[in-house]
């Protein structure tokens, strides 16, 4: 179904808010299989919303619209579309026992203009809204369509994910099945190439790979007559890439690499610590955002200059002579040195330069990950030909996360 979205808003024009929601919206029609073909951003200005929802009719058989449900004067969405699908205001006596409760429920004085809110077109489909007030509603005219969500992202997302979702799946006759697959390790072109004997003359499922910040992502969708056929093509194809290029999976569920880590390590019952160059504790960040990491994560050390990997960690000051700070032989000194300080099972670290300049001759980019683990201990280079700090200390910090993985 040809889908546009209206995002309603001046403080859009103005740059003031980032359209988040159509970011939003337009993610999630995708994967139920809705083929997005505008995003109209509009103030709040009721002539040209109305030309702008008109217009979007004329192309398109679903209009969905965010922002100007609220009950203040600026807020014009509702009485538009009334106008526009010939569907008039009356005021719904269950919308307005619900927008009470909301108040009441929060010791909150309702304010008289809040009646608006319980006003709906004639024959819409509601939603309820319990992360606010502004229910969001459906109507039609034959066989167009205009939905309408409150702005605030907070409330468009309860609603969608409660009853919004549904709702548009009663538009399709096929069933969509689709996993996100996420990999490390590997740049999108070269993940292409691998896996062109399977993209080539691929019509279902489909299979789109984007790339963000180091990592890269794979999205494997099938649309069949009934949902076991999509998910039998889906988990059939997931096989096939599996062969191709299982060694960079390392989630099936669209997972983030640090849960799966710390996930990994709760269920093998083993503790962590770090020894931090120059990522400056974002390894440590990154697994101390998963709940659950106090069970696995015992200590993170930062020891950037010398003296505090000689102190902190005990790295032999000849090893350092010798090697150079920035080698896998005192990335290895330091996994062993975090190791036993902190008694953890296992201990990860790094060393190297972040950039954008070259340093003491050497290339940003270059890095070392070291790892103790029992007896054994090993290190891994790293070499990502960039000048851009935060992109590498970045993509330092999820290969430190692929080590432990
Ligand atoms: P309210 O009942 O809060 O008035 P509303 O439906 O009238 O809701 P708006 O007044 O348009 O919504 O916007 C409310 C909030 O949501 C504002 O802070 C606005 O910046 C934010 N918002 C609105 N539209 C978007 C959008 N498209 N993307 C992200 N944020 C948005
Ligand atoms: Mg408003």
């Amino acid at each position: 179904m040809n889908t546009s979205i209206i995002a309603v808003g001046t403080e859009l024009l103005f740059g003031q808010t980032v359209n988040t929601n159509a970011a939003y919206l337009s993610e999630n029609l995708n994967h139920l299989g809705f083929n997005v073909m505008y995003h109209f951003v509009v103030g709040d200005n009721d002539g040209r919303l109305e030309h702008t929802l008109k217009r979007a009719l004329t192309d398109t058989d679903l209009v969905i619209v965010t922002g100007g449900l609220g009950p203040t004067q600026d807020d014009m969405t509702k009485e538009t579309v009334a106008r526009v699908m010939d569907a008039p205001l009356y005021l719904n006596e269950e919308c307005l026992a619900e927008v009470k409760r909301y108040f009441s429920i929060r010791n909150r004085e309702m304010a008289p203009n809040n009646v608006q809110q319980a006003y709906i077109p004639e024959n819409a489909v509601i939603f309820r809204n319990e992360a606010g007030t502004a229910p969001a509603f459906a109507v039609n005219k034959g066989d167009k369509w205009v939905i309408c969500y409150p702005g605030p992202p907070r409330e468009l997302k309860w609603i969608f994910e409660d009853s919004g979702k549904d709702f548009l799946r009663k538009f399709k006759e096929k069933q969509i099945y689709y996993r996100v697959i996420r990999t490390i390790g590997i740049g999108e072109s070269d993940l292409e190439t691998l896996l062109m004997p399977l993209i080539d003359n691929q019509t279902d499922p489909t299979i789109a790979t984007y790339a963000k910040e180091g990592e890269c992502t794979i999205r494997v969708a099938s649309q069949r007559d009934t949902m076991e056929e999509a998910q039998a093509a889906v988990e059939n194809m997931i096989s096939r890439m599996n062969n191709l290029i299982g060694s960079y999976i390392y989630s099936y569920d669209d997972e983030e690499l640090k849960s799966v880590v710390v996930h990994k390590l709760q269920r093998q019952g083993l503790t962590i610590s770090s020894a931090e160059s120059c990522t400056g504790g974002a390894f440590a960040a990154s697994i101390t955002d998963v709940p659950g990491a106090s069970k696995v994560l015992s200590r993170g050390y930062i020891t950037y200059d010398e003296e505090a990997k000689i102190s902190m960690l005990g790295v032999d000051p000849t090893v350092i002579d010798q090697y150079t700070v920035v080698s896998s032989e005192v990335a290895i000194e330091m996994a062993k040195g975090a190791r036993l300080e902190a008694g953890s099972d296992i201990a990860v670290s790094i060393t190297g330069y972040a950039g954008p300049e070259a340093d003491e001759g050497r290339e940003a980019g270059n890095a070392y990950i070291g790892y103790a683990y029992d007896d054994t201990v090993g290190a891994v280079e790293l070499f990502t030909k960039r000048n851009d700090r935060a992109w590498n200390r970045n993509y330092f910090r999820l290969m430190m996360l692929k080590v432990v993985n």
